[in-house]
């Protein structure tokens, strides 16, 4: 240990590495993390917490709506877009400071800068070389552009929370999380919204129920999806125009380009192949069941060895590893029953199996609950949303093996459904549960009719 600076040293203060991080120092381990753009990674940055601020944002304007059939009156007056975005700005920084707080009382040391592998055990960042028993790489992801005449003049997710201006039109291209949400933020602060996919649906690996009720409900909000659609230019007008040529062969003029269109692992200056890490042909690192690189004292996780791209999964890698290190943990980490939501208009949440997922595991061993209902709420408010539940449960074990919402708080509502499915609830067990009335949620534990 004399020979090392560091027990621990943790390259990227994104999810994975703080938590990582932070566990060790707990333990005692002499722990440093070395981090060259803002604590808390994409995901408080970027990502994540900013997003759900601006989906809040983009709620209102149709809640005036829904209120006119409760007999309240009122109209949206104006939507202020710079004091939306530093709004939120101020709050990062306030969540900043919290991570550099954590960082701080739990003992890591802080290295501002970028960090270059010099061997198994020594990472250089600027001038000064640390050495350390291990290594960890959570560097995560950053958004990629195709590469087409003009990519430079759309954005990505990293400039899309700093616009110096709300576009009135905006081109969203993209069919995954990135692209709905935005699609939906947009519109909903009142752009003239279009989006992109190059597919058959948008969503792809999400239930094929699930995705073709969410389009419907997003096109009925005035989103315009366009599929077997891609852009093949971007010329900028010397108004400021963006001119989309189409792969359809139409032009669609935008104030906004936004490439929803995927994440590519951050390794760059790393130094990986000198040092022998290898990497997939995605650029994503390869690990062991306990994030171990091809070099033994190097580990990685996160988004940067290609498992899902999911904040609650880094966290639980940090945890996992570092138990593991610690602790003795034997148990690899498990990626099943892994609970997600899209925070499209309404909500998208998921946990298990797709049906086109449980067909392929389980054949006709299996029975399909589906609901679609207009929720209470709009009864009155008269707005068109409807919702959707619909429950896959494998006949012979009675086991739920997945379970998917479209509709207002599906995010919330599956967090809960999720710890039942983890736990292998049986669908007796949903039937033997008593609902909370009225609610849409209770629709999960009433559903009795197979799907014909
Ligand atoms: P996704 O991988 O989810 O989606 C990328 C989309 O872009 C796909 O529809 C893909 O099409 C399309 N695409 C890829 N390359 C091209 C191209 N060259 N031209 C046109 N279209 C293209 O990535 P995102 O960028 O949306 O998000 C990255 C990850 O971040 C997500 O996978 C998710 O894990 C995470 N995330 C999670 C959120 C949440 O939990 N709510 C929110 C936001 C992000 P195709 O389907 O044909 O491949």
């Amino acid at each position: 240990m004399a020979a090392f600076d560091f027990e621990l040293l943790v390259i990227g203060a994104g999810s994975g590495g703080v938590r990582a991080s932070r566990m060790a120092a707990a333990r005692g381990v002499k722990t440093a993390v070395v981090e060259n753009r803002y604590l808390g990674g994409t995901c408080v940055n970027v990502g994540c917490v900013p997003k759900k601020l601006f989906v809040y944002a983009s709620e209102y304007s149709e809640k005036f709506e829904e209120a006119a059939g409760f007999g309240v009156h009122g109209q949206l007056n104006a939507f202020e877009w710079p004091e939306l975005r530093d709004n939120k700005s101020n709050e990062i920084k306030r969540l900043n400071g919290i991570y550099n707080n954590l960082l701080e009382n739990s003992g890591v040391a802080l290295l501002h800068g970028s960090a270059t592998l010099v061997d198994a055990h020594t990472v250089r960042v600027g001038d000064t070389e640390y050495r350390a028993e291990k290594i960890l790489i959570a560097t995560g992801g950053w958004p990629s552009k195709p590469d087409i005449p003009g990519a430079e003049h759309g954005i990505t997710s990293n400039e899309v929370f700093y616009l110096e201006e709300f576009p009135q039109r905006a081109v969203v291209i993209g069919g995954g999380y990135i692209a709905v949400e935005f699609a939906g933020i947009f519109n909903g602060l009142g752009a003239d919204t279009h989006l992109l996919y190059r597919g058959e649906q948008i969503l792809r690996g999400f239930d094929g129920d699930v995705r073709d009720f969410a389009a419907e409900q997003i096109i009925n909000k005035g989103v315009s999806i366009h599929t077997h659609t891609d852009v093949k230019r971007i010329d900028k007008l010397e108004d400021g125009t963006l001119r989309c040529q189409l792969t359809n062969g139409d032009m669609m003029d935008a104030d906004c380009v936004l490439f929803a269109t995927g994440r590519t692992p951050m390794t760059d200056g790393l130094n990986l192949d000198t040092v022998g890490v290898e990497t997939r042909s995605d650029g994503t690192i390869s690990v062991d069941h306990f994030f171990r690189t091809s070099v033994p004292s190097i580990y990685a996780l996160g988004d940067v060895i290609g498992t899902p791209q999911l904040t609650p999964v880094a966290l639980a890698q940090a945890m996992k590893l570092v138990a593991h290190w610690y602790a003795g943990d034997q148990e690899p980490m498990s990626y099943d029953n892994i609970p997600t939501a899209v925070f499209c208009q309404p909500n998208i949440a998921t946990v298990g199996l797709t049906e086109e997922e449980a067909v392929e595991r389980y054949g006709d061993d299996l029975t399909v609950f589906e609901s679609s209902f207009r929720p209470m709420k709009h009864t009155i408010s008269g707005m068109p949303e409807r919702s959707l539940m619909k429950l896959i449960v494998q006949t012979s074990t009675d086991l739920v093996v997945g379970a998917h919402m479209v509709g207002e708080d599906a995010g919330e509502i599956m967090q809960g459904l999720a710890v039942a499915v983890k736990a292998g609830a049986t669908k007796a067990v949903f039937d033997s549960t008593i609902g909370i009335h009225p609610t849409a949620a209770e629709e999960f534990v009433t559903m009795r009719s197979p799907r014909s």
